[in-house]
């Protein structure tokens, strides 16, 4: 999805961010592994690869809600994970979170009206009678209505249970929000109406949004650009159109082929590569290309030097050996 009015303001800039977990005595479990990116205002980064890959820890990690292992995370040009106090809790205002499992995400025992204004009410942001409008007019704006406020989540379907954890996240008036897989835990059929939801939403409120996911097909909809995440790794990062008409990573290439096209004939005649060799462990990881087992162009180098993520093009980023600079 391409927006004319993106200006170039960046509000997020990750730089070699890592996130390690300590497994067993010697053991390190190189969940994100040196990754760099950027987010304008306005802008939605998508962010896919299959599960495992690092990308919702990415995520968190990104939100402050898992510390750094080494890197930073600018936002506005501070780094988040130095800040303390008065100022994480105002960055904590600033950045959201919408969680993939609607059902698990919302306290059961709550009703809508108070899991909404939770946030409202840890940052005193309205109290009496603006409280309860501003509750109703969040309910409004995702398309539930007042009546809503004094139900439990378990009256409400998937879809509209996601409706609430979004209003969730707007009741603090955020400028980021981090989707983790928003769409994942939906019928194929409500997916399309949060997504276009998301889209409405940032349109009206000039929202920055990292949304991830492993369904390519939906990143497109909504993504002005998208990365690929292999083992901790960025693998390729493009515009949302450029990567899915010229994608150059073989990893890129296999996610591709293996989204339906809905014309049974080109499904028919369509080749999907199939990914050999098995996934490797993200657990002390060897030197060279991480995706070297499962690649069907691998040459020597791939075993002995990891591929830097390079420009190949403007605005195309790949990390492989075999990709040339235009
Ligand atoms: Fe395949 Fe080598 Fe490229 Fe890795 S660097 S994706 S192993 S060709």
């Amino acid at each position: 999805m391409n927006k004319d009015n993106l200006n170039n303001e960046i509000l997020i800039e990750v730089k070699n961010l890592k996130k390690h977990f300590k497994v067993g005595k010697n053991a390190l479990l190189k969940a994100v592994d040196d990754v760099s990116f950027s987010i304008k205002k306005g802008e939605t980064l998508g962010l896919v690869g299959e599960s495992g890959c690092g990308k919702t820890t990415c995520g968190r990690t990104v939100l402050g809600l898992y510390s750094a292992t080494d890197g930073e995370v600018l936002f506005e040009g501070t780094d988040i994970h130095k800040l303390k106090g008065k100022d994480k809790k105002e960055f904590t205002k600033k950045a959201q979170i919408i969680f993939q499992d609607p059902y698990a995400s919302l306290n059961p025992r709550m009703t809508v009206g108070d899991i909404v204004s939770e946030g409202m009410d840890i940052h005193g942001l309205y109290t009496g009678k603006e409280r309860t409008e501003k509750i109703y007019k969040l309910l409004e704006l995702v398309g539930l209505n007042k009546e809503h406020a004094s139900r439990f989540p378990h009256e409400f379907s998937g879809g509209q249970r996601q409706r609430i954890g979004i209003a969730r996240a707007l009741a603090v008036e955020p400028e980021f929000i981090v989707c983790d897989e928003p769409i994942s835990a939906l019928d194929v059929s409500i997916q399309a109406q949060v997504v276009n939801l998301l889209i409405d939403l940032q349109e009206k409120l000039g929202l920055t949004y990292l949304f991830i996911a492993h369904d390519l097909s939906m990143v497109k909809h909504i993504s002005d650009r998208v990365g690929v995440m292999y083992l901790g790794n960025m693998v390729e990062l493009a515009a949302s159109g450029e990567l899915y008409d010229n994608p150059l990573h073989p990893y890129t290439k296999a996610l591709l082929s293996a989204i339906p096209v809905p014309d049974p004939d080109i499904e028919k005649r369509k080749s999907r590569i199939m990914l050999e060799g098995e996934v490797p462990s993200p657990i002390n990881p060897k030197p060279g290309c991480k995706f070297v087992a499962r690649c069907k162009y691998a040459k020597s180098i791939c075993n002995q030097q990891r591929p830097e993520l390079r420009e190949v093009k403007k605005g195309h980023f790949v990390a492989c050996h075999l990709c040339e600079v235009e």
